[in-house]
């Protein structure tokens, strides 16, 4: 468990890393692994022989690789994933689809998800006894993840059971999270989010609690509250590096959501005058963003919705329309490639890649499937059973009040 640092801002590494693949211009082709390897990030350590495989030698042997396992393997891939991934997965999706997918390929022993840790937990919480989950590179995390450490929240969940008293906050965690907060809100009443759904997992949790606490994304949790009406003056930020997270306890009672300080390092780079600027030079522009980007941006945006949302938004306009996306830039550039009939085009004009999606190169997915040939089992994601079953229980909440919702909707 890390050692919680109070009053001394670390920021986690994989923040301070994600600047390291942002370059201008529009270039986002991979390179062999040992020329990627001198970014100056985190890499897991990977037979040299990897590293040094071009292109062509890692689509014959991941070919290869995935011809002698069959079923028994499937790879899950991201939309953040680089072409050069996504090209090599059964399914392409957002985290809880692909875990969803994951658990219903029941053929399936492994699993290979593309992706960062948390998704990875999260299949192997959602997956059956007989599957083991596989991230190719154990160093693709999320810094967002990463801003919410074990520790900490269970001090501010502690201490707002102290100045509230129990039973007053009902827990929500969005889907970018680690096993240990979704468990923390699967034996206290909580529930999981996507940002898909984020507005109808808060209604419920107010229909349960006066308060929410809402983690770790601070701008997703504040975008979702504004949008469901509660007053801006009734929403505070907890600092977790500050005792009582640098709030009062007169605060904390008139509060109705208390957002956990944490946020996505890509989301946040966009910025309301790139949006002016899009405006400027295509006035018939539709700009579409993420919620996970700042409320100023979602507001100044003519849509906003998550990763599916801003997929079947571009693929459902019209033939000549124009669209500026706030996402991540393979999945822009992928939108791109998919609809050239359409303008589509990332609201940043640095190319930004997440850093750490972006760590799953190629020849860690040769690596780990040829292992999997040999017999080996490397870099296996495993939650233990007591935190599984808590996160479990999280996820199952959100997936019955979304049955209970859709079920009364028909209804109406
Ligand atoms: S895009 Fe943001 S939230 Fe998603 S994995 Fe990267 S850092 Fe985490």
């Amino acid at each position: 468990m890390p050692a919680k640092t109070i009053g001394v801002p670390v920021l986690p590494a994989s923040e301070l890393e994600q600047g390291e693949f942002c370059r201008p211009g529009v270039d986002l082709e991979a390179r062999p692994l040992a020329e990627e390897m001198g970014a100056n990030i985190r890499w897991q350590s990977i037979p040299g022989e990897y590293a040094r495989l071009d292109a062509a030698q890692l689509d014959a042997r991941i070919g290869a690789a995935r011809r002698a396992l069959g079923s028994r393997a499937v790879v899950l891939g991201h939309h953040y994933q680089r072409e050069e991934v996504i090209k090599y997965a059964d399914l392409q999706g957002d985290s809880f689809k692909l875990s969803q997918h994951a658990a219903s390929q029941a053929e399936a022993e492994y699993i290979v998800f593309c992706g960062v840790h948390f998704m990875a937990e999260t299949a192997d919480v959602l997956s059956a006894d007989h599957q083991q989950v596989i991230l190719p590179n154990l160093t693709a995390g999320c810094s967002m993840a990463d801003m919410a450490p074990t520790d900490d929240v269970l001090d501010c969940w502690d201490d707002l059971a102290e100045v509230l008293g129990e039973g007053q906050v009902a827990p929500v965690a969005y889907m970018n999270s680690t096993a240990d907060i979704k468990a923390l809100c699967g034996r206290n009443g909580g529930i999981i989010c996507t940002s898909s759904n984020a507005q109808a997992m808060m209604a419920w949790a107010f229909e349960q609690r006066p308060k929410v606490l809402f983690l770790p994304d601070e701008h997703l949790g504040r975008n979702t509250a504004l949008a469901l009406g509660v007053p801006e003056e009734r929403i505070v930020v907890w600092n977790p590096w500050k005792r009582l997270g640098r709030l009062t306890e007169a605060q904390l009672r008139e509060a109705r959501v208390i957002l956990w300080r944490g946020h996505c390092a890509v989301h946040t780079r966009f910025r309301v005058h790139q949006i002016d600027a899009a405006r400027a030079q295509f006035p018939d522009v539709t700009v579409i963003v993420h919620p996970e980007c700042t409320r100023e941006v979602v507001e100044a945006a003519d849509l906003n919705g998550s990763t599916e949302r801003i997929i079947a938004a571009v693929n459902g306009g019209a033939p000549g329309s124009v669209w500026a996306v706030g996402t991540e830039i393979n999945l822009v550039h992928r939108l791109q490639l998919l609809n050239p009939d359409k303008r589509v085009f990332c609201l940043d004009p640095v190319v930004c890649p997440c850093s750490t999606m972006y760590r799953i190169h190629p020849a860690y997915v040769a690596w780990v499937l040829e292992r999997l040939v040999e017999g080996a089992v490397v870099n296996r994601v495993e939650v233990e059973p007591a935190t599984k079953a808590e996160a479990r229980a999280s996820l199952q909440r959100m997936l019955d009040v979304t049955a209970a919702r859709t079920l009364a909707a028909a209804r109406d």
